[in-house]
């Protein structure tokens, strides 16, 4: 091979690299994003947090950040939550 081919040959070999990479960063970003979204869409049992239907105290769900008021609903905990329950990621809103 000579020293020009060998120089067209590395070129296209490097070139060959930088896309390759590129497509798995690409791919890697994709996929990060993905998990990011299906973690932002779990949500917990009320089990897991040890929900319960009365408020602990001056805590209720009315009163924590997480809470939807109109919804009946948390963004953090699955299932029907009455405004008067509490668990244990209570936040004060
Ligand atoms: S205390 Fe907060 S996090 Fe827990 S169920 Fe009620 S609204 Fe959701």
């Amino acid at each position: 091979m000579s020293k020009k081919s060998a120089k067209t040959h590395d070129a296209a070999i490097s070139r060959r690299r930088f896309l390759e990479s590129a497509g798995a960063a690409g791919l890697a970003t994709a996929i990060v994003s993905l998990a990011g979204t299906a973690r932002a869409q779990t949500k917990a049992s009320k089990n897991a947090v040890m929900y319960r239907g009365t408020p602990n105290g001056g805590r209720r769900c009315s009163g924590c950040i997480y809470f939807q008021p109109g919804k009946r609903a948390c963004t953090r905990v699955a299932g029907d939550i009455s405004p008067n329950g509490w668990c244990a990621i209570w936040r004060k809103r």
